[in-house]
């Protein structure tokens, strides 16, 4: 059965209240996802009968036994996403196909239920849609509607076991750009001894056990000013990863673009993807292969490699200032490298539609 997420029935306004409504610019919270849309997606799902209870409700809190399954052994999964405003005011997904595909390989992972492409695609779209008008004006930053998809186990059960009950929602949360004073190159503290994902782990999924055992690396990144943590294999610690929330890049003087290949324990970034696309139409050769942390600091040092940056949904395209561990700090000779700030150009034109979009990505 296709489910339909229903919106509620909207109150009969006059023109005026409509266009007043549609003229009020959403509030954007001081923090990343701090301020919430007036409505959400949901839906629950039993081992007997499926999906159900669809629908499009007023944002509200969900109420939570203390013996649900979810607070004690974390079988849950998310996935981001956002809606961009055009300058004709119409609103757009960025490859939210991706996304749901991406979310049911996460449940794989985690013993949780399908949801159908098509249902977390009509869920998108109603929330969007009910709530367009949290979409905010772009202006001259970078501002969307951040969608996060979340799905958890709902059982009132101590015992270990894969869901029986499940509930999916969807919050809407309009989002300023990452930062608030222009884009900046940021220090990545290099995690030497933590690690966020093993092989034959959780890493390549959309889990909040992954973000929870990144936290004390996170701490300890900021305790030297870093904003990020880059993240190494946890066989070795010589492989690079990924950061905390968003992958890596780097860009070698004679035009290839490398990332680290996806091994297991590293998320398949839909930005990641794109970028790699991208890199063709720019003239770059894309490579995906094993980087180790001591190639990059001979390669910054010889020369052949001028910039890195990170990529993800939320901050896009991030410049990297700096690697930082131990040793110390480590600066990259083009801390916003020309490369990087033409392909974070070239992603955000073809989200806001101020280009053309010839790979069918936005819809
Ligand atoms: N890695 C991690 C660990 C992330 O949380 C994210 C953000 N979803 C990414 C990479 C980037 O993925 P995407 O480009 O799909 O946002």
């Amino acid at each position: 059965m296709t489910l339909s997420f229903a919106a509620p029935d909207r109150p009969h306004w006059s023109d005026q209240e409509r266009i007043d409504e549609i003229h009020a610019a959403p509030k954007i919270g001081q923090h990343f996802g701090e301020q919430v849309s007036d409505h959400m997606a949901v839906a629950d799902w039993t081992v007997s009968n499926g999906w159900s209870g669809d629908a499009i409700t007023d944002y509200q809190p969900l109420a939570v036994n203390p013996a649900n399954a979810v607070l004690h052994y974390a079988q849950e999964i998310f996935e981001g996403l956002k809606a961009y405003r055009h300058a004709d005011g119409s609103v757009w997904l960025f490859r939210p196909d991706e996304n749901a595909r991406r979310f049911n390989a996460s449940a794989t992972r985690l013993a949780l239920p399908h949801l159908p492409e098509e249902d977390f695609l009509t869920a998108v779209r109603q929330l969007v849609a009910t709530d367009a008008r949290w979409v905010p004006d772009p202006g001259s930053g970078e501002k969307s509607l951040y969608l996060r998809p979340v799905m958890f186990a709902n059982d009132d059960f101590l015992g270990v076991a894969p869901a029986g009950k499940v509930r999916f929602a969807i919050l809407g949360s309009p989002v300023g750009a990452y930062f608030s004073d222009g884009v900046r190159a940021v220090d990545i503290w290099v995690e030497r001894h933590e690690v966020r994902a093993v092989p034959g782990g959780t890493g390549a999924a959309k889990c909040g056990g992954n973000y929870a055992a990144s936290l004390t690396a996170q701490l300890a990144a900021q305790d030297r000013g870093c904003a990020q943590v880059l993240f190494l294999d946890a066989v070795e610690h010589t492989w690079i990863e990924e950061l905390g929330g968003m992958n890596f890049m780097a860009v070698t003087s004679d035009g290839r673009l490398l990332t680290p290949e996806l091994t297991g324990s590293i998320l398949s970034g839909i930005t990641r993807k794109s970028i790699l696309r991208l890199a063709h139409d720019l003239d770059l050769v894309p490579v995906e292969r094993r980087i180790s942390i001591d190639e990059l600091h001979d390669a910054v040092r010889a020369g052949t490699v001028q910039e890195a940056f990170a990529c993800g949904t939320a901050a896009v395209v991030t410049p990297i200032g700096a690697l930082v561990d131990e040793n110390g700090r480590f600066e990259l000779p083009s801390p916003i490298g020309e490369v990087t700030m033409t392909i974070r150009q070239r992603l955000l034109d073809i989200q806001f539609g101020r280009v053309e979009d010839p790979y069918g990505w936005t819809q």
